[in-house]
């Protein structure tokens, strides 16, 4: 099955609206669409008045479209923000996406809404299926599609919102957007003292709210509109507070992704590692290459691997320290050929993301170089750091160094075993070659077993994957440079010229990988009372965990790739937002699995 979505087909009214030619319905009206959401939007659903207060607001809505409504409260957030670091989540569904142009075409009739489109634009998330986090950092703004159907995607999705804006297609049009089973899965997203807002008084609509627990009733209608919606869902709302102080064990990129974003909500975190400098483990390579790994299968790892990979590439674009490139791919052999082939025929990818190259190899476009420990260093600029020895962790108290803290999220590579002895990590060892005082280069990349990445005078190439030594440590050796040198052979001539001019310097560290390769990502689990509940035999609906302790971890050789997306998950946990991924990603990296696996198997 392909992970691409369609597009809309959409035709331009004289006037400026957009028409869904499938559904034969506007997304807007040019003449007083803006008005119009505010009126049913933002103000049927109480806004600004109902996020006062709040350091965690959630908005979602049904169908995305051009991202009008997300602009419109955009801006006014923007002038009403109820602190300033009060963090405004918009989760929205969409299985049609916009093209880019179409929605920029779409936005040419609200100059006032240029600064908020400009930046919606230029991060505007490709077709493919999936939950996408962008994040607006100066805002405090967490923009979560999920794009697919929505039928498939709400019960997989997770969090509680304040505010519903619903707005598929009128109902007569777009059935599947106001389906009876919807409404209760609206519910259950529903915080209580949610509002929920829509332009349609539609019965279907009235009716399917109402049985699912839902207050409505029919207010005055916008322009040309008489009458709109607006529900109640019942109940006194609950304002979830962040935690305060929280401690970060590891200053890799695992650590400096989640202090960093806890930094953005408010949130002090204190960062500890036992060495002197951060990123001095495996995120401290001089150059780092982030490309896509794509299967051709539709596993597990691989849909995850993307999601993580779209939200990274999101994350580093524009920062200090990160480079776009192209990154050839060349088959290593016949059945690699083949793979390339059924690859490209799925699409796994957006094609401007992905081309075929002559010899049948692949192009990706867009990957990112990255200057590993530069990227660290800026998430980690004003967060307080105590690096140079060993913190004393006491995880039932939730103290560090017998300080208490309100969380405390692991993300310390390899040493996440001694805190969580149910945690099965093997290092692998990983030795990369580097080179200074080349001729200047634009930024490249090759990539096919081993990888070599050149920008400016550096040249970097390996890496090794090799079993670590028991105590964790790494060794660098002749072995794995005649092996990095080696592996450089079968890509290019250039490369071996590169290599051979002498003067490279290595460099080793260990990567904590998975048995089953996915990364370790959510609460820590409370491995004796699992273990206990599974000898009598109970199967709990949530597996006990160490309150307030998380882990991030197991990312293997792709730690940049896998942090942005980490942090988004375990950040959102912390603070109350909605979960940037969907359940079965959630279960499939819960780090419970691995308990659970293990007793399973003794059984
Ligand atoms: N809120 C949008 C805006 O601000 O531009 C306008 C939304 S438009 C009226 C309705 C949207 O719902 C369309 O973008 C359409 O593609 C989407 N949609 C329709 N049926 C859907 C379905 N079954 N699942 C997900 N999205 C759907």
């Amino acid at each position: 099955m392909t992970r691409l979505l369609t597009h809309p087909e959409i035709e331009w009214r004289e006037d400026g609206t957009p028409v869904a030619t499938a559904f034969g319905d506007v997304y807007f009206s040019v003449e007083d669409g803006l008005s119009e959401t505010r009126a049913v939007f933002l103000r049927g659903c109480g806004l600004p008045g109902a996020w006062a207060g709040r350091r965690q607001f959630t908005v979602a809505e049904t169908g995305f479209g051009t991202g009008l409504n997300f602009l419109a409260l955009w801006q006014l957030w923007r002038e009403h923000r109820p602190h300033p670091q009060a963090r405004l989540s918009f989760v929205s569904f969409e299985a049609f996406p916009l093209k880019a142009e179409d929605a920029a075409r779409a936005f040419e009739t609200w100059p006032e809404l240029r600064p908020q489109a400009d930046q919606l634009l230029a991060r505007w998330p490709g077709p493919v299926r999936g939950v996408r986090h962008l994040l607006f950092e100066e805002d405090g703004i967490d923009l979560i599609l999920h794009l697919g159907e929505i039928a498939q995607m709400l019960p997989a999705s997770r969090f509680q919102a304040d505010a519903w804006f619903l707005d598929g297609f009128s109902p007569a049009k777009n059935s599947g957007m106001w389906a009876e089973e919807i409404f209760p899965l609206i519910a259950a997203r529903s915080a209580p003292g949610a509002r929920a807002a829509t332009f349609t008084v539609a019965g279907d609509v009235r009716r399917g709210l109402a049985a699912a627990g839902f207050e409505v009733q029919k207010a005055e209608g916008h322009g040309r509109k008489r009458q709109r919606l607006e529900a109640f869902y019942p109940g006194e709302a609950a304002v979830p507070a962040p935690p305060r102080r929280v401690a970060v064990l590891g200053a890799g990129v695992a650590g400096a992704c989640v202090a960093h974003r806890l930094a953005l909500a408010g949130v002090e975190a204190v960062v500890f590692d036992p060495s002197p400098e951060v990123a001095s483990g495996a995120s401290g390579n001089p150059l780092g290459l982030m490309m896509p790994r794509l299967d051709a299968g539709e596993t597990v790892e691989a849909r995850l691997l993307i999601d993580a990979y779209l939200a990274a590439r999101d994350f580093y674009r524009g920062r200090p320290g990160a480079a776009l490139t192209d990154v050839r791919q060349p088959p290593r052999n016949e059945t690699e050929v083949k793979r390339f082939e059924k690859l490209l025929a799925d699409r796994p990818f957006p094609l401007e993301d992905l081309e075929a190259i002559a010899g049948g190899g692949l192009l990706h476009k867009r990957a990112v170089i990255l200057r590993p420990g530069q990227i660290v260093r800026s998430l980690l600029e004003g967060v307080e750091l105590r690096l140079g020895a060993s913190p004393e962790v006491d995880l039932a108290a939730r103290r560090v160094n017998g300080e208490a803290f309100d969380a405390i999220v692991i993300a310390s590579g390899m040493a996440l075993r001694t805190l969580l002895p149910g945690i099965e990590l093997t290092g692998r060892q990983g030795q990369v070659e580097h080179l200074t005082g080349a001729v200047e280069a634009p930024p490249s990349a090759i990539a096919s077993g081993t990888y070599c990445i050149a920008l400016g005078q550096e040249r970097l190439w390996g890496a090794t994957f090799e079993p670590a030594g028991e105590d964790g440590s790494a060794a660098i050796s002749e072995a794995a440079r005649a092996e990095n040198l080696e592996g450089i052979k079968s890509l290019s001539p250039w490369w071996v010229h590169e290599a051979q001019r002498g003067g490279a310097v290595s460099r080793a560290s260990v990567r904590a990988t998975t048995p089953d390769r996915l990364p370790l990502i959510g609460p820590a689990p409370d491995t004796e009372v699992i273990s206990a509940l599974w000898a009598r035999g109970t199967e709990p609906e949530a597996w006990p965990v160490l309150p307030g302790i998380h882990v991030v971890g197991g990312f293997g050789s792709r730690g940049f790739t896998w942090a942005p997306w980490a942090a988004g998950i375990v950040v959102s946990a912390l603070c109350g937002g909605p979960a940037p991924a969907d359940m079965p990603s959630l279960r499939a990296v819960n780090p419970s699995r691995q308990i659970l696996r293990r007793l399973k198997k003794a059984r």
